[in-house]
């Protein structure tokens, strides 16, 4: 753009949204401190603030992203109902307004245009900027969620969707405080500052955790693995291996990753109340972070000059060997897998050649993790 051409002017505001925010974060910023230094909050008001905290946060994570946006488990209606209420609470929009903006933020990434939250707009735009104005990547378009609109519970959310959230709002926080007798202070802990701090740990999600973080899986998009982002935000912090393993129930996938999301649904499980969790094979896991090593080891080694090359011929040979090494297991997997797949279709099916080629692909899962290991020695002999 030339330095005379007129700047494109900016889409008209939406002023419900932008008014939600401005005075809800004035609140707690300043009524809330005001409140808790003149009067000061009970205990039981901190309970219930935090709470509906984690209620409305999780029903967003488990709820909103994990259950409705991308199909990652079923439940039973009771627990689907409990985080439909608590979704309300966190007024991020209804179920079809979320989930089919944030299933055209995975097809459409980091598309300026199109992805109605790119991060590469910057900070604030992928924060809270694209709720704020009428963007045309924010047009509302549900052809993308046909399955979530067959689900009357849902639609009943959507049609209803500002007296229920104002509702819930209110009437949930209203209801606390007479019951606990503190119902200015319950309004301003449990109403005011939980909704702009559930707001806003949200809103990280599709800002700082497109910014902030390691990209062990891939780097075709600008998501980011933060574990520090995962502990307020409910496990969503894991970000790349998310937006690559987007069907897979955990977004924190070793079990020692901080994901409360996929140990609630996990939990449910136990007792029957979620079921059929969707989890990546481990072998799919280990391809994509040993690809990406693969991809800097070479990266590396072509950033050394010309006249170290001679020296380095040894390590590009091993990592060559160590590459082609990769792709057979590659070979070997899909070609026990599809064994597997085979013996699995035969209606008698001998119990010990199905353990032997569980075992079969045990073995290649367990070849790849040791690859990994080899390689972090290549990688510190290149740092
Ligand atoms: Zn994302
Ligand atoms: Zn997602």
């Amino acid at each position: 753009m030339s330095p005379n051409t007129p700047r494109e002017p900016k889409p008209p505001l939406i002023w419900a949204n932008t008014l939600m925010f401005v005075l809800t974060l004035a609140i707690a910023a300043v009524a809330v401190p005001w409140y808790g230094l003149t009067h000061g909050f009970t205990t039981a008001t901190w309970v219930v603030a935090v709470f509906f905290t984690g209620a409305s946060g999780m029903a967003i994570t488990a709820g909103y992203h994990r259950l409705w946006a991308h199909k990652t488990y079923d439940a039973h209606w009771s627990v689907r109902l409990i985080l439909l209420v608590f979704g309300t609470m966190a007024l991020q929009n209804s179920v079809f307004a979320w989930a089919s903006g944030h299933r055209t933020h995975h097809l459409k990434v980091d598309d300026e245009d199109r992805d109605p939250y790119s991060a590469r707009r910057g900070f604030w735009f992928s924060h809270i900027g694209w709720m704020l104005r009428e963007y045309p990547s924010g047009r509302e378009d549900f052809s993308n969620i046909p399955d979530l609109r067959r689900d009357r519970m849902l639609a009943f959310q959507h049609r209803y969707y500002v007296p229920l959230a104002l509702l819930v709002n209110f009437g949930l926080t209203l209801l606390a405080g007479v019951i606990f007798g503190d119902i200015w202070g319950m309004l301003f802990l449990a109403g005011f500052m939980r909704l702009v701090w559930s707001h806003h740990v949200t809103f990280f999600i599709n800002s700082l955790a497109h910014m902030w973080g390691k990209q062990p899986y891939t780097e075709d998009n600008t998501a980011r693995d933060n574990p520090v982002l995962a502990v307020v935000t409910y496990g969503e912090g894991y970000h790349n291996f998310h937006h690559i393993f987007a069907h897979d129930y955990r977004n924190g996938v070793r079990w020692w990753q901080w994901d409360p999301t996929k140990w609630l649904i996990g939990a449910l499980s136990l007792v029957g109340l979620t079921r059929r969790l969707k989890r990546t094979p481990a072998f799919q896991i280990q391809k994509a972070l040993l690809a990406m090593e693969f991809t800097r080891a070479k990266a590396r080694l072509a950033r050394f000059p010309a006249e170290t090359h001679s020296h380095l011929e040894p390590l590009r040979v091993r990592l060559a060997h160590e590459y082609e090494n990769f792709l057979s297991a590659i070979a070997d997997w899909a070609r026990v897998k599809e064994e597997w797949l085979n013996e699995k279709k035969r209606v008698v099916m001998e119990q010990w050649e199905q353990v032997d080629l569980q075992s079969k692909l045990r073995d290649i899962e367990r070849r790849l993790s040791l690859q990994r290991r080899r390689l972090r020695v290549l990688h510190a002999q290149l740092a």
